[in-house]
């Protein structure tokens, strides 16, 4: 299995606040990634400077072979990626906000396909007529999925893909991120729950201060701390 993202040696400097400290970390093509730690570890900065949202201050990472400082527009274009805080326009239909988002990248029977698809994967049944503003919060994450998903990238990135959502949406969530993978797109998400990236991720690497402190299969973490849970690993 080919590397879709490589990261070697990467930095990140704010003013004089070193926030992330020359971490290196690679995921294979196909592969649930989980990017874990607690608040202000490094996790958001990291997934930015790799969607080429920030500048990198040193080292280099590479998308599907693809330089993220030299080759940005082409990163940009087999890329997905999905902040925790993002939203929609409210005063659309969930089918308006998709034929909205689809116009950018297609039309013809292509934007048409991307509408169909975008629609199916929002899973919004009838509500995909209702306005955004009516929208549950996981009605509103599926929405948001289904629109990153649109122009079918190679490495969908999400932080905190279920952050404020019951059980229940939580769940459907993780179920559509399996999909998304099935499907063979990479994906790197970015959490704070431990039981979710041990049931969601292939492998995961744990990010304190600025550091990554431990890459592996949630199995070889256990295994190697002696623990039956991954929070029992980094709590
Ligand atoms: P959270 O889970 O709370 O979102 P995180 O792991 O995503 O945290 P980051 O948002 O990447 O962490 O922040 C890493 C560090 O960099 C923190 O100390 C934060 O205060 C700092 N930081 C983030 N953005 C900036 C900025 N624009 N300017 C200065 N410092 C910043």
């Amino acid at each position: 299995m080919t590397d879709a993202l490589i990261l070697k040696d990467v930095r990140k400097i704010y003013g004089d606040r070193e926030a992330v400290k020359g971490i290196n970390f690679s995921v294979k093509e196909g592969e649930i990634f989980g990017l874990i730690g607690p608040n202000g570890a490094g996790k958001t900065t990291t997934l930015r400077m790799i969607c080429t949202l920030l500048q990198v201050t040193d080292g280099s990472i590479t998308v599907c072979g693809h330089d993220v400082m030299k080759e940005a527009d082409e990163v940009r274009k087999i890329i997905s990626y999905l902040p925790e805080d993002s939203g929609a326009y409210k005063d659309l239909t969930g089918r308006q906000y998709i034929r909205f988002m689809a116009a950018f990248f297609a039309d013809g029977e292509k934007f048409q396909q991307m509408v169909d698809k975008g629609i199916e994967m929002s899973n919004l049944g009838d509500r995909i007529d209702s306005k955004v503003s009516t929208y549950s919060k996981g009605m509103m994450r599926r929405l948001l999925i289904a629109r990153a998903m649109m122009p079918e990238p190679r490495l969908a990135i999400m932080d905190e893909i279920t952050s404020g959502l019951d059980v229940m949406n939580a769940y459907e969530i993780r179920e559509i991120v399996r999909g998304i993978a099935k499907e063979g797109v990479t994906v790197l998400i970015s959490s704070h729950n431990m039981f979710e990236v041990e049931s969601l991720c292939n492998r995961v690497a744990m990010i304190n201060h600025g550091d990554i402190v431990e890459c592996g299969t949630p199995a070889e973490l256990k295994e190697k701390y002696n623990a039956n849970n991954l929070e029992e690993v980094f709590v």
